[in-house]
């Protein structure tokens, strides 16, 4: 993509609006719009990032053998009336009454539809297990929505749920969720921590939260700080395996680690007292075991092998796949703005011409373009005419975690310079090393 071409209307000056850094970085660097309170569109190098990360999303529900869905956002009342919760839900459901007067919702979760299909469809032991799941916006009309995508009231989710023929199989869902969710936070270059929680009005007995430390963060936290240690890594998992799951539920959750809602002074006390850490944290995503809590009062019942009718075991996994974006500029940013992990930036690296309409520069630029290009990659070229002080501005704000600098003195030696947003450092070296060096690090990642 040429930056002349693109439509990315970068903001000089801090918004007065934004309260915390993501929202203010998001809205300088042309990625969302706010179009009402906590409803944002999303421009395109926003909805770039937000596509990355659904993308991950993806990889990993597949790699855990979950099946994609999609579900609609408008809901008719009545099932909710079935499983209880339409009154239960409070101000929070946007209700909404179609021209035949009838009662419709804007999803703000989607147990009920889920276990309606599941009822409709599957009637058999031998149909279990089933885990699908559905990326789709969800509308919650939030007291305060406040800090951009961090509490919208449209927010884009992704919400799955399993269907087990017993607690022991449903437990072995959860430990699956919590095994895939640590991972793919973690491609996304975020150490997410799972917490015990409260599970709220969903309801349940198991549940975890998954949280990313920042000042910014509206949850207040309590944990060992051994669990900052630990870290997911490359292994190989089978998510059939129902020890292996367990083994790293284990390893993960062991240590001391709750929210507020669950905090227990006495067994934080034993932690050792140099290892007690209280923080604040933005929760990513929350994982529930909640039995037989919606296939009961919805008649969501299989067949099991002695004939007899039994209630499916079911639980829900949520990620705030819209919110992430702001938890991951929370956690990495500086003053000059975002700096991408790689696994997500919008544009795998910048090529900055810093003497556009010089024919030696221009015809670099275009090579590194098309050489990045034809490896696959992402670059993002700015060919405006522009000073190379506003150039790099712009590449220091939008974040990529890389760029090229290509000028007529540098090409005179044959060389540009690769310069790495995080570090800063830069190293003069030969057009076509530095595509082979960014082409490496990409293949590095998952
Ligand atoms: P919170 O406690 O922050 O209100 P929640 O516990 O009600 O969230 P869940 O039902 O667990 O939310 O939804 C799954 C995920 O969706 C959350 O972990 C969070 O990352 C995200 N999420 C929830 N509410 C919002 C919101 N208003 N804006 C953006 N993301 C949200
Ligand atoms: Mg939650």
């Amino acid at each position: 993509m040429r930056l002349s071409r693109y439509f990315l209307p970068v903001l000089k000056e801090n918004p007065a609006e934004a309260q915390i850094v993501s929202h203010r970085l998001m809205l300088r660097a042309g990625m969302i719009k706010q179009a009402s309170a906590g409803i944002y569109s999303w421009l395109p190098l926003g909805f770039k990032v937000l596509r990355r990360i659904e993308n991950i999303v993806h990889e990993e529900q597949a790699r855990a053998g979950h099946m994609a869905m999609l579900m609609p956002t408008i809901q008719s009342a009545d099932l909710w009336r079935e499983s209880g919760r339409y009154d239960a839900y409070g101000d929070e459901m946007l209700r909404i009454t179609d021209r035949g007067g009838r009662d419709m919702l804007f999803t703000p979760t989607a147990e009920e539809l889920i276990t309606d299909i599941f009822r409709a469809h599957v009637s058999s032991y031998k149909d279990l297990p089933l885990t699908m799941y559905q990326i789709q916006w969800k509308f919650r009309d939030e007291i305060r929505p406040r800090f951009g995508v961090m509490r919208g009231r449209e927010f884009l989710m992704k919400d799955g749920y399993n269907f087990d023929l017993s607690k022991e199989d449903a437990l072995h869902a959860y430990n699956r969720h919590l095994v895939s969710y640590l991972r793919t936070y973690e491609r996304m270059g975020l150490q997410a921590i799972p917490m015990r929680a409260d599970s709220g009005p969903i309801g349940g007995d198991d549940t975890h939260e998954f949280l990313v430390l920042a000042e910014t963060g509206e949850s207040e936290v309590f944990y060992d700080s051994a669990v900052t240690d630990l870290t997911f890594g490359d292994r190989d998992i089978d998510f059939d395996d129902v020890a292996q799951c367990a083994a790293i539920m284990e390893e993960f959750t062991t240590r001391y680690a709750r929210t507020d809602e669950t905090h227990d002074e006495a067994l934080f006390a034993e932690v050792p007292e140099e290892r007690r850490r209280t923080a604040r944290g933005i929760e990513v995503g929350q994982i529930f075991y909640f039995g037989t809590k919606y296939s009961e009062p919805l008649g969501a019942t299989v067949q099991g092998s002695d004939g007899k009718p039994v209630p499916v075991h079911m639980g829900s996994h949520g990620i705030g796949v819209s919110r992430l974006l702001g938890a991951i500029i929370e956690a990495s940013h500086d003053d000059k703005g975002i700096i991408w992990p790689e696994g997500v930036t919008p544009f795998h690296a910048g090529i900055v011409n810093l003497r556009q309409g010089d024919a030696e520069a221009d015809v670099a630029c275009q090579a590194l373009y098309d050489s990045l290009t034809a490896l696959g990659l992402e670059p993002l070229y700015d060919d405006r005419k522009e000073g190379a002080g506003s150039k790099f501005a712009t590449m220091d704000l939008i974040g990529l975690p890389w760029r090229i600098t290509v000028g007529p003195r540098g090409l005179k030696n044959g060389v540009v310079e690769l310069t790495s947003r995080r570090s800063g450092t830069s190293e003069e070296m030969a057009p076509e090393e530095a595509v082979q060096r960014i082409a490496q690090i990409y293949a590095g990642i998952a």
